[in-house]
Formats: C-alpha cells, structure tokens, sequence
C-alpha cells in the first residue's frame, strides 16, 4: 500500500514537470477536415508522453458546422480548447488570439487542413530540446499542387520583400513553428492591428532552424485564400514592413521636377532664339495626364500609409471571443 502511494507521488511529480505543448489551430470553414486532424494529432502526440498537449482551436467566424464539431472533440478530449470569434477576423487575428491564450512552454501554430503535417511535431520538439534553436520553423521546397500563376507571384514576392524590407522572410515559410515561452511573449507585445506574422517572426529575431519538407495539398475542404486575397496580403507584407514605397514615390517625384526643370530652361531658350511656334499642345496633353498618373500613384502609396496609420490610431481590438471552454481567456484584446 505504502509503495504504491510513493509511486502515485512520484508519478504525479513528474506530471507536474511535464512541459505542456500548446498548438494553435486556426479555423475558418474547416467542418470536414476537423475530425481527420483530431485523429492524426491523437496518433502523433500518443508517441510523445513526455509532454502535456493543449490543442487551441480558434473559430474564426465560421459558417459551418465548425463550432459544432469542436465542441463534441472538446466533449470527447479534455486537451481540446476552443475560442469562438464573434465573427471572421481572419487567420492573423486568430493566430494572435492563440498566442494570448496559450498555456504552453513551447508553442506552435499549425494550419486545420494538415498542409502543416502534425508527424514534424517530435522532430521539431527535438530541436528545441536541444538547447541550440528558440523555435523550429517549417518551408516547402516544393509548391506541387499548387496554381502555377500563384506560386510564380509567390516567389517574386519573396524575392522583393526581402531586398526592401528587414522583414526577414524565407521562400516558402509556413506560419506552422514551434517557439519556445519567450518568443511567444515577444510575438504577444507587438500588438499591431495591421499583421503580418510571416514579417513578424523575422522581425523578433532569436535563433531558428528551418525544417525543408516536400508540399501536402489539402486533406478535405477548400482553400480560403484566392489570388486577390493573396495579392492584397501580400501588399500588407510590403507597406507593413517597408518603407520603401515611399521612397520610391519621392525619387519618382524628385526626378520629375527636374526633368520638368530641364524642360522649361530649353523652351525658354527655344522661344528666345526661334520665336514661339503654337505647336505640339497633343504632347503636352500626353505629358500632364503622364504626370497627374504619376501624382495620383503617389498619392495613393502614402494614402496606404495613412490608412494603415488610421487603423493603428483607433486601436479596435483584434478580435472578440463569443465563446469559449477555456479558463482564463482573454476573450477581447
Ligand atoms: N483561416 C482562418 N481564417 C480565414 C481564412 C483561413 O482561420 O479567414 C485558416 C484556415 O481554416 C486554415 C488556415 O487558415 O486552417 C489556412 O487556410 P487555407 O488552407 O485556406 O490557406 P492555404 O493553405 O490555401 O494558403
Ligand atoms: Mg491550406
């Protein structure tokens, strides 16, 4: 009897010492891929008894039976937590309202359509445990499967952002990464409305070892990004990151006065030495269009920032949790 308390206290230490894995999943529309990633993360973290897992689902305003399904896997499971959004906020919103709420030391953002496959998992915890890296994130080498037009956009994308921006962002990085504790932390100070967590990552800096696998199309559902979508979020990237849009503005700009400058001088000249022949007004007419053209891109390069400012200034929150089983949630921030 005596014995089997000693071993009932020492198993329950060791409990106690367990590190707790906290996986966020953001949810838009995922009803059927749902019950497949809940069965694949069961195998995966079956092998892993060493850790505590807390499966973070976030629902972001779904119009399916998404809720439904998470709250019969949270039933079933008691590591399943879900935060429903009072409505679509978008994955960035949803990834922010994991990283608030998550309990773990090590902490991962994972996608619900397995294109994140959850078997890394154990690799990636080995890398962490190793001492060496602060988090282990994950890059396709491959984009089989994918649109040709979107990953051809995707690559110069990269390439771009990359030369004018210190976003520091990989060719085919995921947002699917483990951190540890402290890089979480930082990633829940940079509270900005405008994310872009691809940027964000880089930005924070600390130590990354980068996980190559070859590219999985999606389990079930459909995609929720198309190429506007993408294309507007990539621009996000670019006017959140980089400043060199309006640098480019100002050089367009600088360059135009003076060609304008050069210009005058030789009419002038011409007029004095020849006289003032009335012609030519079609080119002119072609010249100030070119240049309201330019003015009026200018303009909108800094309306971008403006509006980005604007939305920065009224410090809406980036989400709102409706419901939730979780204890402690921030459910507004
Ligand atoms: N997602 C989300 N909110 C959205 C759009 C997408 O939470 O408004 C989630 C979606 O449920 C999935 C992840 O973001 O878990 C990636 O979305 P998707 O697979 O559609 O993007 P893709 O892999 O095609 O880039
Ligand atoms: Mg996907």
């Amino acid at each position: 009897m005596e014995e089997l308390k000693e071993k009932n206290k020492i198993e329950k230490k060791n409990e106690i010492k367990k590190k707790i894995i906290s996986l966020i999943i953001p949810c838009y529309n995922e009803e059927e891929v749902l019950g497949i990633l809940h069965e694949e993360l069961k195998k995966v973290t079956g092998k892993m008894p060493q850790y505590n897992f807390e499966f973070l689902f976030v629902n972001d305003g779904s119009k399916d039976k998404t809720l439904e399904i998470l709250k019969m896997m949270a039933k079933e499971d008691d590591r399943v937590v879900y935060l429903s959004f009072s409505k679509n906020f978008g994955k960035e919103a949803a990834m922010y309202a994991g990283f608030c709420n998550a309990a773990g030391d090590y902490v991962a953002v994972m996608d619900a359509d397995m294109q994140d496959p959850p078997a890394l998992l154990p690799e990636m915890v080995t890398y962490l445990e190793s001492g060496e890296y602060d988090s282990v994130a994950t890059r396709r080498v491959t984009r089989q499967g994918e649109p040709k037009i979107r990953s051809f956009f995707a690559r110069k994308f990269y390439k771009l952002i990359n030369k004018i921006s210190d976003a520091d962002v990989v060719d085919g990085a995921r947002d699917f990464r483990l951190m540890k504790r402290e890089m979480v932390d930082a990633i829940v100070a940079m509270g900005e409305q405008n994310r872009f967590s691809k940027g964000i990552f880089g930005w924070i800096g600390f130590k990354t070892k980068w996980l190559p696998f070859e590219n999985v199309e999606r389990a079930a559902g459909e995609t929720k990004w198309n190429f506007w979508k993408l294309f507007k979020y990539s621009l996000d990237g670019i006017f959140n990151f980089s400043n060199a849009p309006l640098q480019i503005a100002s050089v367009i700009g600088l360059l135009f006065t003076f060609v304008s400058f050069i210009a005058i001088v030789l009419i002038i000249v011409r007029k004095a030495i020849w006289g003032d022949p009335v012609e030519g007004w079609p080119s002119l007419a072609c010249i100030i269009t070119f240049i309201g053209g330019i003015q009026l891109f200018c303009m909108g390069i800094m309306g971008q920032y403006l509006s980005k400012t604007y939305m920065e200034v009224k410090k809406r929150p980036h989400f709102i949790i409706g419901e939730t089983n979780g204890e402690d949630i921030k459910k507004i921030k």
